[in-house]
This record gives C-alpha cells, structure tokens and sequence, in this order.
C-alpha cells in the first residue's frame, strides 16, 4: 500500500521497523496536498519546510535510539482554530486573518510531546459556525469524492484532508456535530470525546459548554490514537476532568461480549434519506451478526435538540466573541469617526454573514426579556435531554444512529435557507447538549457515490467502550478501507 493510502497504525509499524522514515512519509503526503488541494482546499496553511524539519528530528532521534511518542513523526492536520505559537490562527475569519497566537493550546502541546509532525492548518466554517466549510474566509472546500458537494463542516478541512490522504490523522472540534459529520460526510472516521476529556485551553472559543476538541483517521484505531495524545488533564480548563487516560489505541482490539445497542424511534423520522437509513439498518445486522443485542429505547425530547441548540450556541457565541473590538488584537476597520463607530466598523468588516447571524440570534435570546422566555428555557429541556440518555443508558450500553439525515449536500445547496442547513445537525447535536462522546464511522456509499456515516453514542467517559464498539463494526466491512478517486489518481 503506498504511504498516503495506508493507516496511522501501520505507518507507526512501518517506521518502528525503519522500512521508511517520518521525512518518508511527510514528503508522501506533502506531495498529494501540492498535487491536489488546489481543487479540494482542505488547507489554509502549510509550511513544508516546517513539517520535514519536525519529521527529520524525529528521525534523527528515533536513529540514536531514543525512546519516541505515541504519534512519532505521524502527520497530523490542525484545524485552524487550535492555537499553535508562532504559526497563524485565523479561524477562516478576517477578524483573525493576520493572528499569531504567541502560545500553544493544551492539545497541541500535547501532540508535540507525542512526537507528531504537524502538517498545516486546516479550512473550517469561520469560527467553526457551519456545517460545509462554506463560511470559510478563504473559501469553500470540497468533497474529495464529489468536488461539487460540501464535505460538511465545520471541521470540513480536516474531515477532506484524511479523505483526500492528505493527512493520516487530523484534528477537528466539535460544538454540534462539527467532527462528526463532516467525517461522515467524507467517509472517515470522526470522533468527539466526553465533554472536558481533552482541555480546550487554546482552543478558540465558540460555544464554551458544548465545544470539544477530537480526531479523524481512517480508521478506529487511528481516531484511538489521536484521542490518547490529546487526552488528559489541565488545570487551565477548569471544565477539564481530572481522571486516568486509558489506553485507547490498544484496548480498541478487544471486541465487546454481550454489547446492546440502543436504537431510538426519534432518529428515524421523516427526511431521513432511504439510503441512510438502509445502511443503518444493514449495520444493525452486522452487529446482531455479532452477537449484540438490539433494543429499542425512547429519547422524548430528541426533537427539541435544534431549537435547544440554536439558542444556547449563539447565545454563547454573542458573549465569547464580543472580545473582537478592533482594541486588543483582530482586525480594526481603516476609517471610523469614534469609538463606537470603530468598535462598529471593525465588527462589521471583520465578521462574516453566519457569524453576525450567530451574533444577532444570541444577542436576542439573551436580552432582558428573552432571557427567561429562550435561555433559560432552553438550558431546563438541555437537562431534560440529559436525563433522557441517562435512563436510555440504564439498560443498554451504545446508542446507534445516523450521522446526518442525508449525504453530502451540493455546495450552495443551502444558500438561501440557513434553516435547512441547521436541520442537518439533527442527530449530532444532543450528544453535546448532554456532554456525551459519540463517534462517526463510514456506513457505506450513497448510489450517487457518496459516503454515508453511522453514529454510536455512549455515556460519558465511556470512549473505550465506543472505540470497541465501532472497531468491531469496522472489523467486518470494508466501507473505510475505500479512497476517493480524486486521491488514487496521485498515488
Ligand atoms: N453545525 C453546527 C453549527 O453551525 C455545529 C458547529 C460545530 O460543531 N462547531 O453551529
């Protein structure tokens, strides 16, 4: 297998036996990006220099014997709203066009103590608002297996990047469905752990409760991987749990005696596409093949999710980004006539149109008022979709469900309806209202070509019961050893 199209497990096994180097297998997938990413755009920055240098560090160290990182010299995507010293970190906003954060966030460092090679920064929604990449600044990327459609977002660089086998692994974060359904949009593997597994310190703030750093792979044990790395404790995130990191990347092999798999009658409603749902179904058989058991449980207020969300996110939005005033860092408009009018003009350059959307939305239902009437409500039902998994999880141990109603969208498809788009987050979103780890893993194709993801959502803490879970699934298909043809025709 050429190096860009194999996984990060066998990469590691590759260079451990000094078959290639980490300079090897940088330079292999520096050359797709050049090849390719003119057309997909899954990055915003890459220094090539920058990335063999780390990786021939890595070899020099790995030749005089010294004892390496979990990652040592696996490239890794950074989506690029993870702060990383001295490299710009941009948010794919023109408020942050030229920012250069003078230090690294917790799981960047981490990924540095892991001995990884990080490889660019990813194309995102500006402040991760979107589910297609569309919002970006710099522009849109695609779907390296459709370039017409949306590779989902708001993680959609670094979903496209380990698609297009610009990258093994690449990190994403999640707020509502942002790692995991742009994964299952691309047909990798997306994962977004327990709420406070990995600290966010460094990590550009869109919605504080609900967002969640995670990883992307092309397979289970690759997301395992990554999510060891990244995890563990840090007193700067004071929502950061303090408790043992297991050993994902290992105990992912053992297969779950036993398993019952909760599937909840409000995942199946209308709009959901036939072709996701067959695919949920076949799945549904390869697991009772397994021996696991298929119970059906009730989520009551799963349908309130997309209003809970849409009020809470924004109202959070509003707060975190009213530090963009043009003062203290961030763009600040030419021509103003007084404070006001520059803190105004500032904004207004420097924001995009879902941003300010966000902005409005939030403002409003956090106005006294409204606050009782949307906020405060909107936390009350966030606790009753909480209890509703913790009684779901009494009797069964994973929930299975789509990732998205449908696959890929086209790009533009939803230009004119903002709503629409909103409505594609209906199934990721509850797992972050309640904190839950969920992970998104290819399903099968669409016959139009397109990948279809499943989700597995489990309680909290429990990311190795859900690496197991979906690691058995994988065992028996093939879905995620496939590789769009766009990334074939480089290799
Ligand atoms: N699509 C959702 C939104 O637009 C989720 C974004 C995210 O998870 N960052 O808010």
């Amino acid at each position: 297998m050429s190096i860009a199209g194999a996984t990060a497990g066998e990469l590691l096994a590759r260079m451990e036996r000094g078959d290639i180097t980490s300079a090897d297998v940088t330079a292999a997938y520096l050359d797709v990006i050049d090849s390719h990413d003119g057309e997909v755009r899954a990055f915003v920055q890459v220094d090539r220099e920058s990335a063999l240098s780390q990786a021939r560090e890595v070899d020099r160290r790995r030749g005089a014997g010294e004892h390496l990182g979990l990652l040592a010299g696996l490239p890794v995507a950074i989506k690029d709203i993870l702060c990383t010293e001295g490299t710009r970190t941009t948010c794919c906003s023109r408020m942050l066009e030229n920012f250069v954060p003078p230090y690294d966030a917790h799981a960047i460092t981490l990924l540095k103590n892991a001995d990884a090679v990080l490889i660019g920064k990813t194309n995102m929604d500006e402040f991760a608002m979107g589910s297609s990449t569309e919002h970006s600044y710099f522009g849109a990327t695609r779907n390296p297996w459709d370039l017409e459609c949306a590779p989902g977002g708001s993680s959609g660089g670094s979903a496209a990047a380990v698609a297009a086998q610009m990258s093994p692994l690449a990190v994403g974060t999640d707020t509502g469905g942002s790692i995991r359904q742009p994964a299952g949009f691309c047909g990798v593997v997306g994962m977004k752990p327990t709420y406070g597994r990995i600290s966010r310190y460094g990590l550009v703030a869109f919605a504080s409760s609900l967002d969640q750093i995670g990883p992307f792979a092309n397979d289970v044990h690759g997301a395992a991987l990554l999510l060891e790395a990244m995890s563990g404790y840090d007193q700067r995130d004071s929502t950061c749990i303090d408790t043992p990191v297991p050993r994902y990347s290992k105990t992912v092999e053992e297969p779950l005696e036993g398993l019952k798999i909760g599937v909840a009658a409000e995942h199946f409603v209308d709009g959901l596409d036939p072709e996701v749902e067959a695919a949920i179904n076949a799945a549904l058989d390869v697991y009772e093949s397994l021996g696991a058991e298929i119970r059906e449980i009730n989520l009551p207020h799963a349908p309130y999710a997309v209003s809970v969300y849409y009020l809470i996110a924004p109202s959070e939005a509003s707060s975190n980004l009213a530090r963009y005033d043009g003062v203290h860092y961030g763009h600040r408009a030419e021509s103003f006539e007084n404070l006001v009018d520059m803190f105004s003009a500032s904004r207004g350059e420097g924001f995009g149109d879902e941003v300010k959307r966000r902005i409005m939305l939030g403002t409003y239902a956090l106005s006294a008022g409204y606050y009782d009437a949307y906020y405060l409500k909107a936390l009350k039902v966030r606790r009753l979709i909480r209890q509703d998994f913790d009684k779901a999880f009494a009797d069964i141990d994973v929930i299975l469900s789509p990732v998205s109603p449908t696959p890929a969208f086209r790009i533009g498809e939803h230009d004119d309806d903002p709503l629409g788009m909103y409505l594609a987050d209906i199934y990721t979103l509850s797992a972050n209202l309640a904190g839950l780890p969920g992970i998104s893993i290819p399903a099968g194709f669409s016959s139009a070509g397109l990948p279809i993801g499943l989700q597995l959502m489990a309680p909290p803490l429990e990311e190795e019961r859900l690496l197991r879970a979906a690691r058995m699934f994988e065992r028996e298909t093939e879905w995620h050893t496939k590789r769009p043809a766009l990334a074939d025709r480089s290799s």
